[in-house]
């Protein structure tokens, strides 16, 4: 078997209601597919995470070198892609274009060897993960604080057990949102708050010690991602674990946060990371270190289910009898792509979604979704 083709689809949605969190605004949903096609007729499917035409640029420039090439060869084809951009590379969108093109040679392996990709991993823990709702981004021409608590209180009756909300943009608006998302929700569904690195050391640790009654899971990005030492500062000044990752591309991005453990939870999104073949590394790294590992999610079905395929393998740590289970990060904003790209929905019941044992990833794509949503070149 031998790589044919690799070929990128941008998908493309202009957003009925524009959203934004504390570092973006959102007028379009944009995503990078990634299809590897093989001699033998089989297709593989990956996914970007980042601003798509630039992820589907380096993956062109990538893919005419893998043209011949073994796909089941994923680790020399990983260090072959990451060596080639080395010197400029090393993080960014060097990581995130290879990371879709990694994910479409595991789904090929795992379609050779006819078995989902969490057996090619090491076998299953878990057939099922329980999600937790991202949304609650600031919308224009709304009162915020009634607009995410409704929001909330519909993620509650859905069933969902844990919600996460977008704040960083303003100290006390945030810490009014977290006060009533609480009471929207009552005491027993987990929360998250997530500043998108929208705050600066001060008002981080300010936030972080009056959110805190509010019984918050964890606090996500609160400051920027480079700033690993103000993460540390944030850590030990105010009292709610500190979570990030999504931003740190490949093993080496984590090596300091995890070393000098400036975090407490670390989210690597596999479509960022490297792929399988990194996540793999980026998890056996955080084991070590004691620090949970919980990944972002940010994408279509695609990535939904790559991340599904490694956490149905991830292995508990510490592996007690009733051990902790990593939970998914369900994106509930408006993208009407994210799961019409697959002939078979990946849904939450009551807030749990099972993970497919189909091989590969366990999807089938509806291409009739790919050219509805193709991006229109202007
Ligand atoms: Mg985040």
């Amino acid at each position: 078997m031998k790589v044919q083709s690799v070929r990128t689809h941008v998908l493309d949605y202009p957003l009925d209601t524009q959203f934004e969190s504390a570092s973006m605004h959102f007028s379009r949903r944009q995503h990078c597919l990634v299809e590897v096609v093989c001699d033998d007729g089989t297709v593989g499917w990956g996914e970007c995470l980042g601003p798509a035409t630039l992820n589907a640029a380096v993956v062109d420039a990538y893919g005419a070198s893998l043209i011949g090439k073994d796909p089941l060869k994923t680790e020399v084809i990983w260090l072959e892609l990451y060596n080639r951009l080395r010197d400029q590379g090393q993080r960014g969108l060097t990581v995130t274009a290879l990371s879709g093109i990694d994910i479409a040679l595991w789904d090929i392996k795992g379609k050779y060897f006819d078995v989902p990709i969490s057996t090619l991993l090491g076998g299953r823990v878990r057939d099922s993960v329980h999600a937790y709702a991202t949304g609650s981004f600031r919308r224009e021409g709304v009162d915020r604080v009634t607009d995410i608590a409704h929001e909330v209180a519909g993620y509650r009756r859905e069933g969902f057990h844990a919600v996460k909300i977008k704040i960083g943009f303003d100290v006390e608006e945030d810490l009014a949102v977290i006060a009533a998302v609480r009471d929207a929700v009552g005491p027993d569904v987990r929360l998250m708050i997530d500043a998108n690195h929208g705050y600066d050391f001060l008002e981080a640790v300010e936030v972080g010690v009056r959110a805190a009654e509010y019984g918050v899971d964890w606090f996500e990005e609160p400051v920027l991602p480079e700033q690993i030492s103000t993460y540390r500062a944030v850590r030990a000044e105010q009292p709610i674990p500190v979570a990030g990752g999504e931003t740190w591309h490949g093993r080496y991005a984590m090596q300091e946060p995890l070393e000098t453990r400036a975090i407490d939870i670390l989210q690597p999104d596999i479509c960022g990371v490297g792929g399988f073949t990194e996540m793999r590394r980026v998890a056996d790294m955080a084991a070590m270190h004691g620090v949970r590992l919980v990944p972002h999610v940010w994408g279509t079905a695609i990535c939904i289910a790559a991340s599904l395929q490694f956490m149905a393998s991830l292995l508990p740590n510490p592996p007690r009898r009733h051990p902790i289970d990593p939970i998914l990060e369900f994106d509930r904003t408006e993208n009407p792509f994210r799961q019409a790209v697959v002939v078979t929905p990946l849904e939450h019941e009551y807030g749990v979604v099972p993970i497919p044992d189909g091989p590969g990833l366990g999807i089938e794509i509806n291409r009739d979704a790919l050219s509805q949503y193709a991006l229109k070149e202007s």
